[in-house]
């Protein structure tokens, strides 16, 4: 806005109440802002979630149940309700697994808020009693979680499976949970101190659309989807000395470009000739250097490829910077980006395989000091593939971590039910008005089995009377299996989460809430809900859109 116009406007600084809220009306407008972006995805909360199908403004679809996606998409312009998306986000980038968890109670946390809001509690104690509330669940949480192998196939498998439920992959969910499983065991190393790590960046995961999700596979080194540059080159090596450049095999930029005025036209051929000199001298680079295959990020120049294919030397061209990287780890090479600086050692070594059908490349480590695998996804179409590889990457997230850590949980809401009772019997121990907000915290965790019965089209309130009861009968890992609908110990029937994901998944969800209560004070520009219209509401509605800023991209949500 520029100086001229905020002159012009000088109830702003008046405190014209569409323009400026403060205290009780700031809190409860950011916190319903708040609470509608988190309801919109609770009704994808686990397996008997529905999928939401999100158009974007450029009319693109993308049909999906996971909680961080939905977020991405919704095109949401209001700050308040950003906080709430920047929740799923942590929670993704942090756990990999449970942002809908998060989300859900984020939102249920500030929903309990308001209440003690309106009992005229001030937002300082309710912050401070709900990072009491946080700090004590998750040390109650280590205490309930189960203690695992890390190489414990069977329930890394549960993990696995229990993350990508419902996630459009259901018919061939056995198939992909073992896949994750052996993958994420590919790349487990012993750390020096003896702890287990899963590093996932020596596991690449590719899609690949037109089979069917169960032809899914993991396979040992790398793929890379791309052709050869000339037809004249071999494609198959059974042992190939490898080659990685990350520069253009081509003439300089600069040499490219530059002009050259000639008054003679035995100077042009001069200079065609000293061009493929040098080009001639890049071949023979490669050549000296022993390499059969060559994997380079750039572009080769038509005469280099022509060059190569007579050396009968293999050249992959633009090949993505990831791959090379991946390459790198898979052939055990180190990356070139000068080749008259070259020497042998940069070389790896494997074995290359081409596959016409699918064009691509299987690309197979062969030295000591290799690893890498890849996990090629397959699906009908991309809509189907896509929502397959974000429930993949989920699980793979969460085998990784509880491999790692050791630890797993009861899934099906237990774990929730059995932190509010603690956390109830916590609040008896805190005085003054914080022993309010932590009942609110226990309280707001319930929202995960009330929601998982919701969705399942069971009776809620019953639902969690069973469950609490269950749970004061000493029963920690009672939980709701929403396949048969009973109360049960969860972890023995398979429905198995990790503690890290439900750790951060609490204090995302705390911190975000505690974010929003901190607001007493909103100064806005004035121009929230007319962007991009014909002043939809003259000055006095300023602010009225930001209780539902998320039009844009969701037409088409269902
Ligand atoms: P999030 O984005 O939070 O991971 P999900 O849609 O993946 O959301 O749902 C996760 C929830 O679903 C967890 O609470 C998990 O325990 C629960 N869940 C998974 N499988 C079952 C099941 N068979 N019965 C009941 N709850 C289940
Ligand atoms: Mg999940």
């Amino acid at each position: 806005m520029s100086q001229q116009q905020m002159q012009g406007q000088p109830m702003i600084i008046l405190g014209e109440d569409a323009q400026r809220m403060k205290d009780k009306s700031a809190q409860e407008h950011n916190i319903s802002a708040a609470r509608a972006v988190a309801e919109s995805v609770r009704s994808t909360l686990g397996p008997k979630g529905m999928d939401k199908m999100l158009v974007t403004s450029l009319g693109d679809i993308v049909v999906t149940n996971d909680g961080v996606t939905i977020l991405e998409e919704m095109d949401i312009d209001n700050p308040t309700a950003e906080m709430i998306v920047e929740v799923a986000r942590t929670q993704e980038d942090e756990a990999g697994d449970g942002t809908t968890t998060a989300v859900s109670i984020a939102g249920e946390l500030l929903k309990n808020a308001e209440e003690l809001l309106e009992q005229d509690i001030h937002p300082t104690a309710i912050i401070k009693g709900f990072n009491l509330a946080a700090t004590q669940a998750r040390a109650e949480l280590d205490e309930i979680a189960v203690d695992i192998e890390s190489d414990d196939h069977d329930v890394l498998r549960q993990i696995a499976e229990t993350s990508m439920t419902g996630k459009g992959a259901e018919q061939h969910k056995e198939h992909l949970a073992e896949l994750v499983v052996d993958a994420a065991q590919a790349v487990t190393v012993e750390a020096d101190d003896g702890s287990t790590i899963v590093d996932l960046a020596f596991l690449k995961v590719e899609t690949q659309t037109g089979r069917s999700a169960g032809d899914s596979e993991l396979l040992n080194g790398a793929v890379i989807d791309k052709d050869a540059t000339h037809e004249d080159m071999p494609t198959d090596f059974e042992d190939a000395n490898t080659l990685l450049v990350d520069s253009a095999l081509e003439l300089d930029e600069a040499e490219a470009d530059t002009q050259v005025s000639v008054t003679d036209p035995n100077q042009i051929q001069d200079f065609l000739d000293q061009e493929e000199k040098q080009l001639r001298e890049l071949v023979d680079q490669i050549a000296d250097l022993g390499a059969d295959v060559v994997f380079c990020q750039k572009g080769i120049d038509d005469m280099v490829q022509h060059y190569l294919a007579k050396e009968g030397i293999l050249a992959v061209r633009r090949v993505k910077r990831s791959d090379i990287e991946f390459l790198r780890e898979v052939l055990g090479a180190d990356i070139v980006s000068d080749l008259s600086t070259a020497t042998e050692d940069y070389l790896g070594s494997g074995s290359v395989t081409r596959d016409e059908d699918e064009g691509l490349f299987y690309v197979e480590g062969t030295g000591d000091t290799v690893h890498g695998v890849t996990l090629l996804l397959r699906g009908s179409t991309e809509h189907v593939v896509d929502e397959i590889e974000r429930g993949v990457q989920d699980a793979l997230d969460v085998v990784g971590s509880a491999a790692g850590t050791g630890q797993a949980l009861p899934g099906g809401g237990a774990p929730e039910v059995e932190l509010a009772r603690r956390l109830n019997d916590y609040a008896d121990s805190v005085s003054g008005r914080e022993q309010l907000a932590i009942e609110a915290f226990a309280d707001s965790l319930e929202v995960v089995p009330r929601v998982l019965a919701e969705n399942a089209g069971l009776d809620s309130i019953d639902t969690l009377v069973d469950l609490r009861s269950a749970h004061d009968g000493g029963e920690e890992r009672a939980g709701l299996n929403v396949f048969s609908g009973d109360i049960e110990d969860t972890f023995e029937a398979g429905i198995v989460e990790t503690a890290s994901a439900k750790k951060q998944a609490l204090s995302s969800a705390s911190e975000a809430a505690n974010l929003v209560l901190k607001i007493d004070d909103i100064i806005s520009a004035g121009d929230l809900s007319t962007e991009g219209e014909e002043d939809a509401g003259g000055p006095g509605g300023g602010m009225g859109g930001m209780g539902g800023g998320m039009g844009g991209g969701m037409g088409g949500m269902m």
